[in-house]
């Protein structure tokens, strides 16, 4: 356990410090919302969170691993209790000011760690912002559930028909929910409800199409994918996965240095006089 790669737990001296260190600094980000009859609507920023804790534990001399953003985008879940969103201009924003204020106390490496789908548009676009706004800082985004190591993990311990890696409150989520807190999943409430056919309607694995629907339009239960077949075990090999994906991601954003910019506009004489 190293306090020195928790930012929340470190004094301001030690931060200062920490900047002057080749460290990436890692915001997590989650959302809270309906995930389905039997999980807590907190799972992606519980499994998030978690995910980046065990990071610190595993990496804390080349880590600092921001206090979590709990909330996030998720007006197609409002049909189901429990979920809260933020509008989408106010959390690019929110974001934003938090990666600026990390930016300000001198780190030069940044990566947005993402739990929910839903954000994945928006994150993208303040690790744009970020980068292109500050000289010399290098700011990425990603989600644990899309890393090969993560990917490869749940593949090992899958034994249920799959159509893509799309799925909520699914074998994954609550499989990496009972590694984490299994007293607060409701097993006894989980129900399977497969994929639909042509995926939301688009057959998004097919193309490459962004396209959401209210989520109570695709499923009943808010379900989609195989819960009842999650385990402990299962998380746990899931969450070591993800662990593996973002220390790999930080080891290369480490041997990253930023570009010099060139500027190719033409050089502009003195103007001249009528
Ligand atoms: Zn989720």
């Amino acid at each position: 356990m190293s306090v020195r790669a928790r930012w929340g737990e470190m004094a301001w001296p030690d931060v200062g410090q920490a900047s002057l260190e080749r460290r990436v600094v890692i915001l997590p980000v989650g959302s809270v919302e309906g995930h389905g009859p039997h999980l807590p609507v907190d799972t992606d920023a519980r499994i998030v969170d978690a995910v980046c804790q065990r990071v610190a534990d595993a990496a804390p001399d080349r880590v600092v691993v921001l206090p979590t953003v709990w909330y996030g985008i998720c007006p197609h879940h409002m049909d189901f209790p429990g979920s809260i969103t933020i509008s989408e201009t106010t959390f690019i924003q929110y974001v934003l000011d938090v990666c600026e204020s990390v930016a300000r106390h001198g780190f030069r490496r940044l990566l947005l760690l993402n739990g929910h789908g839903g954000n994945q548009s928006a994150l993208d676009l303040v690790a744009r912002m970020v980068a292109t706004r500050h000289p010399g800082v290098l700011c990425a985004a990603t989600a644990y559930y899309v890393l090969p190591q993560a990917e490869a993990a749940e593949a090992r311990v899958r034994d249920h028909p799959t159509r893509g890696s799309m799925g909520h409150a699914d074998f994954s989520e609550t499989s990496l929910y009972l590694a984490i807190q299994p007293e607060v999943v409701k097993m006894g409430r989980a129900v399977d409800q497969p994929l639909p056919a042509g995926g939301f309607g688009f057959a998004p694995e097919d193309a490459p199409v962004t396209l959401m629907q209210h989520w109570s339009a695709i499923t009943p239960t808010g379900v989609l994918g195989y819960p009842t077949r999650a385990s402990v075990k299962a998380g746990e090999v899931m969450l070591q996965g993800a662990v593996e994906g973002v220390i790999a991601v930080v080891d290369q954003l480490l041997e990253l240095s930023p570009g010099p910019r060139v500027d190719h506009h033409p050089r502009q004489g003195p103007e001249e006089q009528p």
